[in-house]
């Protein structure tokens, strides 16, 4: 389980936090409980994420569980430098939608003494690693990865299957689409796919 860091002597020092794994490991709630516990301590606190989610509301961080957070739909990564002036804590939602810009823009908030926590599938439907992802872990000071359980063989899930033949990177969806698998069972399917394509 991740701690926050104890706040009080000392200047106010920013940091980056990464929440990662994949569909369904619970990233988007651990992101809330993060917040929330800044928000209590009466901290700043805003919430972004790319206008591109759009399973739910506009206005907010939605988890599967529906313990909601408002946020603020934004166009680009550089939007969010502007808005988030005199916040303690920007939470970042769904961040492999967006540009590359963000990693940037997260350093930049760090660097004012900014908390930052990130929340991102690590990994696309294919097992690639998904748009600013890579470099978000890399310059993070911590990072959470967080597991589904497979709904095969209940073992560890980290890869987002994606159970329907449409193709692209970005296809929104939830169980309908895609099921959490672990490493074994997501080569089985693959191969399974591969068959049914064959015949
Ligand atoms: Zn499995």
């Amino acid at each position: 389980m991740f701690l926050e860091r104890s706040v009080g002597s000392g200047k106010k020092q920013g940091f980056i936090e990464v929440i990662t794994g994949s569909m369904f490991s619970g990233k988007t709630e651990e992101l809330i409980r993060r917040l929330r516990r800044a928000r209590l301590a009466g901290q700043k606190v805003e919430i972004y994420k790319p206008v591109i989610d759009e399973r739910y509301s506009r206005e907010e961080v939605v988890s599967h569980d529906a313990r909601s957070i408002r946020s603020t739909p934004v166009e680009t990564a550089a939007n969010i430098l502007l808005m988030a002036w005199g916040v303690d804590v920007v939470g970042i939602d769904e961040a492999q939608f967006f540009d590359h810009g963000i990693v940037e823009v997260c350093n930049q908030l760090a660097d004012q003494g900014v908390r930052v926590i990130v929340a991102g599938l690590d990994m696309d439907y294919l097992g690639k690693p998904f748009g600013p992802m890579p470099d978000l872990l890399a310059i993070a000071e911590y990072v959470t990865k967080v597991h589904a359980i497979c709904m095969r063989c209940g073992n560890l899930a980290q890869y987002s299957y994606r159970k329907t033949d449409e193709g692209g990177q970005v296809l929104l969806g939830e169980k309908d689409r895609y099921e959490p698998l672990c490493r074994a069972c997501y080569l089985e399917a693959l191969e399974e796919d591969r068959k049914k394509k064959k015949t």
